[in-house]
């Protein structure tokens, strides 16, 4: 029985081994990917359920790993997150996607993600200012989605950096609503322009037992309180009708449109206004 438990002892220390070392590869590659154009920027349109009209477009790093094809940001944000790579990937993103959406038609705005690890890094303020001074797109036009686990710790200073980013005129949106721990108390320690409905709340709302209440519930405190709602993660089209008939303001998935390369967007412009 001994002898047994050693050999599970040693078979759980060579797969942990083994996970080690392919997160460690995967920060090798990453690492090179970032220092030699590795990775892209892709781009998902939001529509507007009163009207139709694409209203935004939120940026979404892509990684084409040379071996093992696209690996998700799932995957490696974390593993960036934890090796504090992700502020080269965050300003990366930031100052490409601010360049490209600087031609598009000027009421589409731009969405890109801040990690929690960036608003910790002293200089987030200053690289976004950088980033709309270097790309000319008007303050207004950039949006930036946070977590909650950006309010999680009772932080003065992440308070500071969101009212200064907003006297820049940045808006800010609440990423993943729903998914968090005390979410409503977020809401009345920062004025956000935006909430963003997770999508676990999205793929049960047609349900007998669904989350429709739920999001009614989220929709009426965010107009309340003067601010927009999207839902993410919208496939179905009777969803999309729910959505509209309890007053969320804007969608955005796969019914409408995954997430594209910038040309392929731009194109999506096009064709979506001379429909
Ligand atoms: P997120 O910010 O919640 O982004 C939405 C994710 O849902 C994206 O996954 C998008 O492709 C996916 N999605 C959109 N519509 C649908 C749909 O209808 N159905 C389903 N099943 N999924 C849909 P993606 O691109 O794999 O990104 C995953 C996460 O990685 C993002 O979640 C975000 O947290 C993070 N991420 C991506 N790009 C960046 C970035 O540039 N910076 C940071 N900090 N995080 C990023
Ligand atoms: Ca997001
Ligand atoms: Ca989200
Ligand atoms: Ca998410």
């Amino acid at each position: 029985a001994k002898a047994a438990g050693r050999r599970t002892h040693r078979f759980f220390e060579q797969a942990m081994d083994a996970r080690v070392r392919e997160r460690r590869q995967l920060e090798i590659d990453l690492r090179h990917a970032i220092a030699h154009g590795g990775l892209e920027v892709y781009y998902q349109p939001c529509l507007s359920l009163k009207d139709d009209r694409i209203t935004g477009c939120e940026a979404l790093v892509r990684w084409r790993h040379p071996e093992r094809g696209m690996v998700s940001p799932a995957e490696f944000i974390p593993i960036a997150e934890d090796t504090g790579l992700i502020n080269e990937i965050g300003e990366w993103v930031l100052t490409t996607a601010c360049r490209e959406a600087a031609s598009w038609p000027d009421d589409i705005r731009l969405a890109v993600n801040v990690s929690p690890v960036q608003f910790k890094s002293g200089t987030l303020v200053l690289k976004i200012m950088a980033a709309l001074a270097a790309s000319n797109l008007p303050a207004s036009r950039l949006e930036l989605e946070i977590t909650e686990a950006v309010l999680i710790r009772d932080d003065e200073t992440t308070l500071a950096i969101l009212h200064q980013l907003r006297a820049i005129g940045v808006r800010i949106a609440l990423d993943d609503f729903g998914t968090g721990y005390s979410s409503l108390s977020y809401l009345h320690r920062f004025p956000f322009d935006k909430i963003k409905i997770d999508r676990g709340f999205v793929s049960d709302i047609a349900g007998p037992d669904g989350s429709s209440s739920i999001v009614q519930a989220v929709v009426n405190l965010a107009s309340a309180r003067r601010m927009t709602t999207t839902a993410e993660g919208v496939e179905t089209e009777e969803q999309q009708r729910l959505l509209r008939t309890l007053g969320c303001s804007e969608m955005q998935g796969y019914l409408f449109s995954a997430a594209k390369p910038a040309d392929k967007v731009v194109e999506l412009f096009a064709l979506h206004r001379s429909r």
